[in-house]
């Protein structure tokens, strides 16, 4: 690195000054964050209405709004109404300022503009995860939004890709978003392949109880929430009488997904049909591994740290939630049925590539190729 563009970065300021300011910014970051993983999932917008109490509607002025002290010196209470505010909200500020801080001080010596593209892409995995945890859903903004920035970045800042040209940064980008894409929607597909959709036999004429919480078979009951996984998961039967409380139909098709219920052409929500039976011979309910979201997920990985990344991020998101997984099993928290979020693994994974595990990778590619 020449003299002139690491005292051009540094501004004249000691080392430690930058990772305050990363430190600083991580945390007004991880206030916005908050925002998103509220509004997000319940399609409200990020900029406007400001910030304000949700319980109280009180419109926190800017001098209350400061990120991790505000919410120590209030002690985790609305200051007009004196609501309860989650803990959550100091722990996503909290964990962005100590992320950023980080990558500054991991990547800070060997460029000084690396650390400021990782930053991106590390507050893409805590939002996204956070939203996943709760809703089982990443949005769009983060994984095709991630995507573009990545790409974007990669010409920006070869040096990202471990490259000296924009062209060639952008090549390795390109690569990283085909094989994230390719490798995640393979899986998505086989595992449709191999579980495919489970389909419940019921003995012929039998009756199905749809309820709030979850539908009646004749010799067992499934919740919703061990059913659906994605928005797009559907279960579908085709009902000989389908009763609702006020009307019935004969012969029809009847789809329903967590957000809307289809009964032959006619579009209702779910929420407007709190109960229904049908008389069937047979119940079709999904079921996938990983979802789509996944994919535009790797994707995001692939254009910010290449291929390699996504391979690394993709093995090691497999084996910490089947860790996980059998673990929760094991002391009784989950069934073999029940779905959990798979963004979260796949950030840990891609976090634990860029803080030690490329290195790692090379150190094993080398020794194989050494002999
Ligand atoms: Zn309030």
């Amino acid at each position: 690195m020449p003299d002139w563009v690491f005292d051009f970065s540094l501004f004249g300021m000691p080392f430690h000054f930058w990772t305050g300011v990363f430190f600083v910014f991580g945390s007004l970051v991880g206030s916005f964050l908050n925002v998103c993983i509220y509004r997000m999932p319940r399609n409200e917008s990020v900029y406007s209405p400001p910030s304000h109490c949700p319980h109280c509607g009180y419109q926190i002025p800017m001098w209350l709004n400061v990120p991790i002290i505000t919410w120590l010196w209030l002690r985790g209470k609305c200051a007009n109404c004196r609501a309860p505010i989650s803990v959550r909200y100091l722990l996503i500020e909290l964990l962005t300022a100590v992320a950023f801080a980080s990558t500054w001080l991991y990547f800070g010596h060997q460029s000084p503009v690396v650390p400021w593209a990782i930053i991106v892409l590390l507050a893409i995995f805590i939002g996204s995860s956070a939203i996943d945890f709760e809703h089982l859903i990443i949005p769009d903004e983060f994984t095709l939004g991630g995507t573009v920035a990545g790409f974007l970045l990669s010409a920006a800042i070869p040096a990202l890709q471990g490259c000296t040209t924009s062209v060639e940064a952008m090549k390795r980008s390109g690569i990283g978003i085909a094989i994230g894409v390719a490798l995640v929607y393979a899986v998505v597909r086989l595992g449709k392949l191999l579980f495919g959709r489970e389909r419940v036999a019921v003995p012929p004429g039998s009756k199905v109880i749809f309820h709030e919480e979850g539908i009646a078979l004749a010799d067992k009951a499934l919740l919703f929430g061990d059913i659906f996984y994605r928005r797009s998961d559907t279960i579908v039967l085709t009902a000989q009488t389908l009763e609702l409380p006020d009307r019935c139909y004969r012969n029809v098709e009847v789809r329903l997904r967590p957000e809307t219920l289809m009964i032959a052409d006619e579009v209702l929500s779910p929420e407007d049909v709190p109960y229904m039976e049908a008389v069937c011979d047979q119940v079709i309910l999904p079921r996938e591994a990983m979802g789509f979201g996944d994919v535009k997920f790797m994707a995001a990985i692939g254009a910010f740290l290449g291929w390699q990344a996504v391979v690394f991020s993709f093995g090691g998101s497999a084996l910490m939630a089947a860790g996980i997984g059998v673990s929760l099993i094991i002391i009784g928290r989950r069934d073999w049925s029940s779905r959990l979020p798979f963004g979260p693994y796949i950030a840990a994974a891609a976090t634990v590539w860029i803080f030690g595990g490329s290195r790692l990778w090379q150190w094993y590619w080398e020794r194989l190729r050494g002999g």
